[in-house]
């Protein structure tokens, strides 16, 4: 990819204080996007995200919304374009795990995953397409799973969840194709970040034996390819998942 390949875009990157999104929301920026680094809590890590764009001669804002809420993305898409008058990229990451076997798990477990990891990425998606199905052009990149894929113990909440991402986005795709708008699914494997970090020692070991490339992913590993969907190279993409899971699926 070009050094400057997305200057003149503007990406909405939700989640992006920390982990993933904090990695796409940079990368997108060293490409040249205007980013709004969008967080729930972590202002000062979302302040720090923003100043690194900038770093790389970028402009950048923050923007505290939960995603789960209506109002507040409403008012999220709102000010970016009031600000840069368009949005190009919309990247769902947001995410949260409420683990446990299904038996033990809490109602508000359940809904607390369902509401952030996939109504989330619909309302976001939903009022970032106004500014996309204007422009006839737009990038949708949605964060799933492998989980989305083979499921796992533990995770019934958030496994439907990204399986239900997943066909929110072949959907999508087929809603808004006729708008040269693309929308694709990353389906992550295992990745380091606060998400992981939750796990034992004992669980990353055996878990790194299942994976071919014999390592966890690097945030890093992530961004790459969401600016790879979102640039010019990957025009004629669209209603794909792509895993990145170092071949353990
Ligand atoms: P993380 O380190 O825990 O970061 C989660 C991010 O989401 C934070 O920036 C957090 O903001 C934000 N967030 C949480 N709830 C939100 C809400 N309601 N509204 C707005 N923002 C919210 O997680 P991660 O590992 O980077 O994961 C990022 C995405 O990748 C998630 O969708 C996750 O499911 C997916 N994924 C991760 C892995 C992995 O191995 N790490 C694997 C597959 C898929 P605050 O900082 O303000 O709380």
């Amino acid at each position: 990819m070009e050094d400057r390949e997305l200057a003149g875009k503007v990406a909405l990157v939700t989640g992006a204080s920390r982990g993933l999104g904090k990695a796409i929301a940079i990368k997108l920026g060293t490409l040249g996007a205007n980013v709004a680094v969008n967080y729930q809590s972590s202002e000062q890590e979302a302040n720090d995200v923003a100043k690194e764009i900038e770093a790389f001669g970028s402009e950048a804002i923050t923007i505290k919304a939960n995603v789960a809420e209506s109002a507040e993305v409403k008012a999220m898409t709102r000010q970016i374009t009031d600000k840069w008058g368009k949005i190009d990229i919309l990247v769902n990451n947001a995410g949260i795990t409420k683990d446990n076997l299904l038996p033990r798990m809490s109602d508000s477990a359940w809904d607390e995953v369902i509401n952030t990891n996939l109504r989330g990425a619909y309302l976001c998606t939903k009022f970032a397409l106004r500014s996309m199905m204007d422009q006839f052009e737009g990038r949708i990149i949605n964060i799933s799973s492998l989980a989305g894929i083979v499921g796992n113990q533990g995770q019934a909440n958030y496994s439907a969840a990204k399986g239900g991402l997943i066909a929110f986005t072949k959907s999508t795709a087929r809603e808004v194709g006729s708008r040269n708008i693309t929308v694709n699914a990353i389906a992550p494997g295992f990745i380091t970040s606060d998400m992981t970090d939750k796990l034992s020692q004992e669980m990353k070991d055996e878990v790194i034996k299942r994976i071919p490339l014999q390592r966890f992913g690097t945030p890093d590993d992530i961004a790459d390819l969401v600016a790879f969907l979102a640039s010019k190279h990957a025009a004629y993409i669209t209603a794909q998942v792509i895993s990145i899971d170092g071949g353990i699926a």
